[in-house]
C-alpha cells in the first residue's frame, strides 16, 4: 500500500503559509504576530518538529556546508516578505529554495517567483510544496555558474519572465545560503540590470561589511561596491536559534535599493569592480602600494610593467590623495575618483 504522503508542510506549519489564503501584507507589519491576521499562533516548537519531521520521512539531513539553515520563525519569514513590498508587478528571484516555505509565502502576490535550489533532494522536497503554483518556476541547479558568474539559466528564466510586461520589476528576496551570499550580491549588481532591490537574511558578519563606514574595520570592496550604487536598509538583526539547524554566528534581514542617480556615477562598472578587488587585497599596506597593485592587475598584460611607483604618485598627485594613507579610509566619492584617474591614464 502506498504510504499516506504528510500534509502540506506550509500548510501545516501556519494556515497563512497555505497558497490558498495569503497574507495580507497591509496586516504584517513588523513587530506585530501571525495573531493579527486571526491565524493560530502555533508553538515554535511545533513548526520545528514538523520540519524535522518532513525532512526525516524524505530521508533528508539538512546539510550545513550548503547553508541549510531553514527560518523556523514564520513572523521573521513574513517580515522578509512584507519588507521587500512585493507587487503584482514583481518578479521575484529566490536562491535557495529550501522546502518552499518563502516561496509560496510570496507566490500569491507576485507576478512570478524565479526559485533555485542546488540539492536535488530538497528541490524535490519543495516541488510536492510548491505544486500548483503557476507562477512559479523552479531550477534544480547552482545559481553560480563560476565565482563571478550568474548560472545562465537563472538569468534567462529571470528575463522571460520581466519580458512579458515590460511593468514588470525584477526583486531578490531570499534567505541566502550563507556560503555563496557574497557572490551573489555582488554577481547581481554587476548585471546590466540588476534587480531593483534585495532583500535578504545573510549573515550578520556580510552585513556588518555591506553596511561599513569608511575608517570602520568592516570597510572594503563589498561596502564600496554595494554603496556606489545602492542604499542599504538593516532591517532586522537575527539570534541563530531563528533558524534550524542553528548556524554558529547571528544574521540579519537587510534591503539593499538600487539607486539610478548613484549608479550612473560609474562611468565603467566593471572596471570599478576590479579596481575595488585589487585595490582592497592587501588592507594592511598603505594606498601607494595598494593603488599600484590595483593598477598593475587593471593593466594589460604588455603594460604592467610600465605601471611603477612614479605612475602611482602622479596618480596620487592628480587627485589629491596622500600616499600614507588607506583605502578604507576613502569615502564611496574618492574611490570613484580614484578609480576614473586610473582608468583614464591605463588609456593613454
Ligand atoms: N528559503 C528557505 C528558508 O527560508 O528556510 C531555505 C534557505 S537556506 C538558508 C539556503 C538554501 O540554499 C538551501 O536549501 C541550500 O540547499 C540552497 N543552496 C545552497 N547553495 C546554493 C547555490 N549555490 N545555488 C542554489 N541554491 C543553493
Amino acid at each position: 500500500m502506498a504510504k499516506a504522503r504528510s500534509p502540506s508542510l506550509h500548510a501545516t506549519l501556519s494556515p497563512s503559509l497555505a497558497v490558498e489564503t495569503p497574507p495580507r501584507l497591509g496586516d504584517l507589519r513588523p513587530g506585530r504576530r501571525f495573531e493579527s491576521m486571526n491565524v493560530p499562533d502555533l508553538p515554535q516548537r511545533q513548526t520545528l518538529s514538523f520540519l524535522m519531521r518532513r525532512l526525516r520521512e524524505a530521508g533528508i539531513q539538512p546539510r550545513t556546508q550548503l547553508g541549510q539553515n531553514f527560518l523556523i520563525d514564520l513572523n521573521l519569514l513574513g517580515l522578509l516578505a512584507q519588507t521587500a513590498e512585493l507587487s503584482p508587478r514583481d518578479v521575484v528571484l529566490e536562491i535557495g529554495t529550501g522546502t518552499g516555505a518563502l516561496t509560496t509565502l510570496m507566490a500569491p502576490q507576485v507576478a512570478a517567483v524565479v526559485t533555485v535550489e542546488l540539492d536535488p533532494h530538497l528541490f524535490r522536497l519543495a516541488a510536492e510544496e510548491i505544486h500548483g503554483l503557476a507562477n512559479v518556476r523552479m531550477l534544480n541547479l547552482d545559481a553560480l555558474a563560476g565565482k563571478h558568474r550568474f548560472h545562465p539559466e537563472v538569468l534567462q528564466a529571470v528575463r522571460e519572465a520581466l519580458d512579458v510586461d515590460p511593468a514588470r520589476r525584477f526583486k531578490l528576496v531570499a534567505n541566502l545560503p550563507y556560503n555563496v551570499a557574497t557572490p551573489i550580491l555582488t554577481n547581481l549588481l554587476a548585471l546590466e540590470a540588476p534587480p531593483q532591490s534585495m532583500t535578504v537574511t545573510i549573515q550578520k558578519e556580510v552585513a556588518d561589511r555591506i553596511a561599513a563606514r569608511p575608517g570602520t574595520k568592516d570597510y572594503g570592496a563589498l561596502s564600496v561596491w554595494v554603496q556606489s550604487q545602492c542604499r542599504v536598509r538593516w532591517v532586522r538583526t537575527m539570534a541563530p536559534s531563528v533558524f534550524w539547524p542553528r548556524p554558529k554566528v547571528s544574521s540579519a534581514i537587510v534591503q539593499i535599493v538600487l539607486d539610478e542617480e548613484l549608479r550612473g556615477r560609474i562611468p565603467d562598472r566593471a572596471f570599478f569592480h576590479d579596481f575595488l578587488r585589487g585595490l582592497f587585497l592587501h588592507r594592511r599596506k598603505f594606498l601607494r602600494s595598494q593603488l599600484l597593485t590595483a593598477a598593475r592587475l587593471l593593466a594589460p598584460a604588455d603594460r604592467r610593467d610600465a605601471v611603477d611607483k612614479a605612475v602611482v604618485d602622479g596618480l596620487l598627485a592628480s587627485t589629491d590623495l596622500c600616499g600614507e594613507k588607506r583605502a578604507e579610509e576613502l569615502d564611496v566619492t574618492t574611490l570613484l575618483a580614484l578609480a576614473e584617474a586610473v582608468r583614464a591614464r591605463l588609456a593613454d
